[in-house]
């Protein structure tokens, strides 16, 4: 397997100093994935870190040694059951993660959904040579984030490491606010001016997406991709999404306070202070 990898660098230059990461990053320069305790890995770089959970250790080299010339900081596990407990017990510190879905034991597919499964929402990238549109789908069901099929360019990779990345850093204080309204992510509580708003999962979703998105207009295209995970746009489902934004609306926008929720007609929505 050959990753079109466009890296000049023979150099791995590697970030922390003497700390509680560099153990770790010895473990995986050698390629052991045994560790018994996992670790968060070495400080996060100015890119993000990253956990690439990869089994072949050339993919998996070229992938750090490309990622950490971008500036990211970059843990590598060859396993899914070392992939899944360093992500158990840290996944509030990685950006995202490179997930292949052929591994070894526990495959790709099973630690997402379990992860899914327990709450822990760290963006994913699922990196596999399975091109079938059936595995894509299932992917995205078990909960990626995105999906890039081997081989691919790297400067893609780094658009897409990106593209989660401004999804992921809005939601990694696990709360979010603008203007009175206030989102908790953790508890999936959201209020405004203080008084709690009941909300549906699905409202609540879609409400976090525009509130981590705040003052771009965001189009239904990307709602349906990004908060329904649908693929292809249908008329039910832009209703099904202008049902939604119109009972937020009466939620979140109450008398007495600035209306959150715009319309741009014929793009999209966009929650902005200031609307009439
Ligand atoms: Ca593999």
């Amino acid at each position: 397997m050959i990753l079109p990898l466009a890296v000049g660098r023979s150099e791995v230059c590697l970030k922390s100093g003497p700390g509680p990461g560099a153990r770790d990053e010895i473990f995986d320069k050698l390629g052991d994935v045994t560790t018994p305790l996992p670790s968060a890995g070495p400080e996060p770089g100015p890119g993000g870190h990253l956990l690439v959970v990869e089994d072949e250790q050339k993919v998996a080299g070229a992938l750090r040694e490309g990622l950490e010339g971008e500036g990211y900081s970059v843990v590598v596990e060859g396993t899914g059951e070392g992939a899944f407990s360093r992500l158990i017990a840290h996944y509030d510190t990685f950006d995202a993660v490179l997930l292949d879905l052929t591994l070894p034991g526990r495959d790709g597919l099973e630690v997402l959904s379990e992860l899914r499964r327990r709450g822990i929402e760290t963006p994913v990238i699922v990196l596999t040579a399975r091109d079938s549109l059936g595995d894509r789908v299932v992917g995205l069901d078990a909960g990626a984030d995105d999906y890039l099929i081997k081989p691919f360019a790297f400067a893609e990779l780094l658009a897409r490491l990106r593209a989660v990345g401004r999804r992921g850093r809005a939601t990694d204080a696990g709360g979010l606010s603008l203007d009175t309204l206030e989102l908790d992510r953790t508890t999936r509580q959201a209020t405004r001016a203080g008084q709690p708003i009941e909300l549906t999962a699905k409202e609540f979703d879609l409400l976090h997406y525009l509130a981590a998105h705040p003052r771009q207009v965001v189009s239904r295209d990307t709602l349906a991709r990004d908060v329904w995970r649908e693929t292809a746009r249908s008329t039910t489902l832009d209703n099904v999404i202008d049902v939604h934004i119109s009972r937020l609306r009466r939620k979140i926008d109450l008398e007495g306070q600035t209306k959150l929720i715009q319309t741009v007609r014929g793009v999209g929505f966009v929650l902005r202070e200031g609307g009439e």
